[in-house]
Protein backbone atom coordinates (compact mmCIF):
# COMPACT_ATOMS: atom_id res chain seq x y z
CA UNK A 1 0.00 0.00 0.00
CA UNK A 2 1.24 3.68 -1.27
CA UNK A 3 0.01 6.47 1.03
CA UNK A 4 0.64 9.86 -0.03
CA UNK A 5 0.46 13.26 1.53
CA UNK A 6 0.65 15.77 -1.64
CA UNK A 7 2.02 19.20 -0.03
CA UNK A 8 1.95 22.70 -0.61
CA UNK A 9 0.41 25.63 -0.31
CA UNK A 10 -2.91 26.95 -1.05
CA UNK A 11 -2.61 27.18 -5.36
CA UNK A 12 0.24 24.85 -5.28
CA UNK A 13 -1.52 22.82 -7.81
CA UNK A 14 -2.09 19.95 -5.35
CA UNK A 15 -5.67 19.09 -7.03
CA UNK A 16 -4.90 19.14 -10.41
CA UNK A 17 -1.56 16.62 -9.69
CA UNK A 18 -3.44 14.12 -7.46
CA UNK A 19 -6.63 13.56 -10.22
CA UNK A 20 -3.60 13.10 -12.67
CA UNK A 21 -1.34 10.69 -10.29
CA UNK A 22 -4.38 8.54 -8.67
CA UNK A 23 -4.95 7.31 -12.30
CA UNK A 24 -1.76 7.14 -13.01
CA UNK A 25 -0.98 5.02 -9.59
CA UNK A 26 -4.28 3.45 -8.82
CA UNK A 27 -4.85 5.47 -5.63
CA UNK A 28 -7.66 6.93 -3.84
CA UNK A 29 -7.67 10.55 -3.88
CA UNK A 30 -9.08 11.98 -1.00
CA UNK A 31 -9.19 15.84 -0.97
CA UNK A 32 -10.50 17.58 2.43
CA UNK A 33 -10.94 20.85 0.65
CA UNK A 34 -13.11 19.17 -1.83
CA UNK A 35 -15.64 16.91 0.77
CA UNK A 36 -16.08 20.07 2.68
CA UNK A 37 -17.53 22.02 -0.35
CA UNK A 38 -19.43 19.09 -1.27
CA UNK A 39 -20.88 19.39 1.98
CA UNK A 40 -21.82 23.13 1.54
CA UNK A 41 -23.40 22.25 -1.56
CA UNK A 42 -25.67 19.83 -0.05
CA UNK A 43 -26.29 21.86 2.96
CA UNK A 44 -25.15 19.51 5.78
CA UNK A 45 -24.23 20.56 8.95
CA UNK A 46 -20.98 20.15 8.21
CA UNK A 47 -20.64 22.12 5.29
CA UNK A 48 -22.68 25.26 7.06
CA UNK A 49 -19.68 25.29 9.72
CA UNK A 50 -17.04 24.44 7.72
CA UNK A 51 -18.41 27.41 5.60
CA UNK A 52 -17.76 29.66 8.62
CA UNK A 53 -14.30 28.98 8.64
CA UNK A 54 -13.44 28.73 4.50
CA UNK A 55 -15.06 32.16 4.13
CA UNK A 56 -12.51 33.75 6.67
CA UNK A 57 -9.56 31.80 5.18
CA UNK A 58 -9.43 29.77 8.37
CA UNK A 59 -8.66 26.44 8.60
CA UNK A 60 -11.67 24.06 10.20
CA UNK A 61 -10.95 22.64 13.43
CA UNK A 62 -9.24 19.72 13.32
CA UNK A 63 -11.16 17.59 15.62
CA UNK A 64 -14.36 17.84 12.76
CA UNK A 65 -11.77 17.98 9.92
CA UNK A 66 -9.89 14.35 11.25
CA UNK A 67 -13.01 13.02 11.97
CA UNK A 68 -14.30 13.49 8.40
CA UNK A 69 -10.57 12.35 7.51
CA UNK A 70 -11.12 8.88 9.18
CA UNK A 71 -15.03 8.50 7.60
CA UNK A 72 -13.53 9.02 4.15
CA UNK A 73 -10.59 6.37 4.59
CA UNK A 74 -13.20 4.12 6.05
CA UNK A 75 -15.40 4.79 2.91
CA UNK A 76 -12.63 2.53 1.31
CA UNK A 77 -11.69 -0.36 3.02
CA UNK A 78 -10.35 -2.49 -0.32
CA UNK A 79 -7.79 0.88 -1.45
CA UNK A 80 -4.36 0.12 -2.75
CA UNK A 81 -3.13 3.36 -1.22
CA UNK A 82 -4.48 6.79 -0.86
CA UNK A 83 -3.30 10.39 -2.30
CA UNK A 84 -3.87 12.58 0.78
CA UNK A 85 -4.29 16.19 -0.50
CA UNK A 86 -5.04 19.11 2.00
CA UNK A 87 -4.79 17.12 4.85
CA UNK A 88 -2.69 16.98 7.03
CA UNK A 89 -2.61 20.58 7.68
CA UNK A 90 -1.68 21.26 11.27
CA UNK A 91 0.41 18.96 13.41
CA UNK A 92 -2.31 17.21 15.24
CA UNK A 93 -4.11 16.28 12.20
CA UNK A 94 -0.59 14.77 11.35
CA UNK A 95 -0.24 12.67 14.58
CA UNK A 96 -3.71 11.44 13.81
CA UNK A 97 -3.38 10.37 10.24
CA UNK A 98 -0.29 8.47 11.81
CA UNK A 99 -2.69 6.82 14.31
CA UNK A 100 -5.04 6.08 11.63
CA UNK A 101 -2.08 4.43 9.13
CA UNK A 102 -1.17 2.20 12.27
CA UNK A 103 -4.88 0.75 12.84
CA UNK A 104 -4.38 -0.08 9.70
CA UNK A 105 -1.39 -1.82 9.54
CA UNK A 106 -0.25 0.78 7.00
CA UNK A 107 1.56 4.08 6.99
CA UNK A 108 2.51 7.34 5.26
CA UNK A 109 5.00 6.25 2.80
CA UNK A 110 5.82 10.20 2.08
CA UNK A 111 5.00 13.75 2.18
CA UNK A 112 5.73 15.27 -1.63
CA UNK A 113 5.45 19.20 -1.59
CA UNK A 114 4.87 21.40 -4.38
CA UNK A 115 7.08 24.58 -4.02
CA UNK A 116 5.93 27.97 -5.67
CA UNK A 117 6.90 31.40 -4.59
CA UNK A 118 4.22 33.40 -3.06
CA UNK A 119 2.99 35.49 -5.71
CA UNK A 120 2.43 33.30 -8.28
CA UNK A 121 0.26 31.49 -5.65
CA UNK A 122 -2.07 34.73 -5.48
CA UNK A 123 -2.12 34.85 -9.27
CA UNK A 124 -2.84 31.50 -9.77
CA UNK A 125 -5.54 31.52 -7.10
CA UNK A 126 -7.06 34.81 -8.25
CA UNK A 127 -6.85 33.40 -12.07
CA UNK A 128 -9.11 30.82 -10.70
CA UNK A 129 -11.43 32.47 -8.67
CA UNK A 130 -12.69 34.04 -11.80
CA UNK A 131 -13.93 30.78 -13.09
CA UNK A 132 -13.60 28.23 -10.44
CA UNK A 133 -17.18 29.56 -8.26
CA UNK A 134 -15.13 29.59 -5.35
CA UNK A 135 -15.71 32.27 -3.03
CA UNK A 136 -12.19 31.58 -1.01
CA UNK A 137 -10.53 32.40 -4.21
CA UNK A 138 -12.62 35.51 -5.23
CA UNK A 139 -11.13 37.78 -2.63
CA UNK A 140 -7.83 38.54 -2.48
CA UNK A 141 -7.53 39.23 1.46
CA UNK A 142 -9.28 35.65 1.64
CA UNK A 143 -6.22 34.44 -0.35
CA UNK A 144 -3.49 35.96 1.40
CA UNK A 145 -5.28 35.54 4.66
CA UNK A 146 -4.76 31.71 3.65
CA UNK A 147 -1.31 31.78 2.23
CA UNK A 148 -0.91 32.98 6.38
CA UNK A 149 -2.82 30.30 7.86
CA UNK A 150 -0.38 27.75 5.59
CA UNK A 151 2.93 29.56 7.49
CA UNK A 152 1.26 29.78 10.83
CA UNK A 153 -0.12 26.26 10.98
CA UNK A 154 1.17 24.10 7.85
CA UNK A 155 4.58 24.37 6.74
CA UNK A 156 6.32 23.24 9.70
CA UNK A 157 4.88 19.65 8.92
CA UNK A 158 7.74 19.56 6.60
CA UNK A 159 9.84 18.98 9.70
CA UNK A 160 7.29 16.68 11.26
CA UNK A 161 7.78 13.88 7.94
CA UNK A 162 11.57 15.39 7.22
CA UNK A 163 12.54 13.91 10.73
CA UNK A 164 10.70 10.42 9.23
CA UNK A 165 13.50 10.89 6.42
CA UNK A 166 9.90 11.05 4.50
CA UNK A 167 10.01 14.61 2.72
CA UNK A 168 10.78 15.22 -0.40
CA UNK A 169 10.28 18.97 -2.38
CA UNK A 170 9.32 19.25 -5.79
CA UNK A 171 9.76 22.63 -7.85
CA UNK A 172 5.83 23.06 -8.73
CA UNK A 173 6.80 25.85 -11.51
CA UNK A 174 5.94 24.93 -14.97
CA UNK A 175 3.45 22.77 -17.38
CA UNK A 176 0.86 20.47 -15.41
CA UNK A 177 3.09 17.76 -17.45
CA UNK A 178 6.39 18.84 -16.25
CA UNK A 179 5.29 19.13 -12.52
CA UNK A 180 3.69 15.62 -13.54
CA UNK A 181 6.68 14.15 -14.52
CA UNK A 182 8.27 15.14 -11.66
CA UNK A 183 6.12 14.18 -8.85
CA UNK A 184 6.11 10.45 -11.20
CA UNK A 185 9.91 10.59 -10.01
CA UNK A 186 9.23 10.38 -6.56
CA UNK A 187 6.62 8.21 -6.69
CA UNK A 188 8.47 5.63 -8.45
CA UNK A 189 10.77 5.32 -5.59
CA UNK A 190 8.04 4.96 -3.21
P1 LIG B 1 -6.54 25.44 -1.11
O1 LIG B 1 -5.43 24.55 -0.70
O2 LIG B 1 -6.49 25.81 -2.56
O3 LIG B 1 -6.70 26.63 -0.22
P2 LIG B 1 -8.54 23.45 -0.32
O4 LIG B 1 -9.62 23.11 -1.26
O5 LIG B 1 -7.52 22.41 -0.02
O6 LIG B 1 -7.90 24.73 -0.99
O7 LIG B 1 -9.14 23.97 1.05
C1 LIG B 1 -10.08 25.01 1.12
C2 LIG B 1 -10.38 25.36 2.57
O8 LIG B 1 -10.96 24.20 3.24
C3 LIG B 1 -9.20 25.76 3.45
O9 LIG B 1 -8.86 27.10 3.30
C4 LIG B 1 -9.74 25.40 4.84
O10 LIG B 1 -10.64 26.38 5.33
C5 LIG B 1 -10.54 24.15 4.59
N1 LIG B 1 -9.71 22.93 4.79
C6 LIG B 1 -9.31 22.06 3.83
N2 LIG B 1 -8.55 21.08 4.35
C7 LIG B 1 -8.45 21.35 5.68
C8 LIG B 1 -7.77 20.73 6.78
N3 LIG B 1 -7.03 19.63 6.61
N4 LIG B 1 -7.90 21.28 8.01
C9 LIG B 1 -8.63 22.37 8.21
N5 LIG B 1 -9.28 23.02 7.22
C10 LIG B 1 -9.19 22.52 5.98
Amino acid sequence: MKNIVLFGPPGAGKGTQADILKEKYQLVHISTGDVFRFNIKNQTDLGTLAKSYMDKGHLVPDEVTINMLNAEVEKNPDANGFIFDGFPRTEAQATALATLMDEKNSQINAMVALEVDDEVLVGRLLERGKSSGRADDANEGVIRERIAEYYRKTDILKDFYQKQDKYYGVNGVGSIEEITVRLSQVFDTL
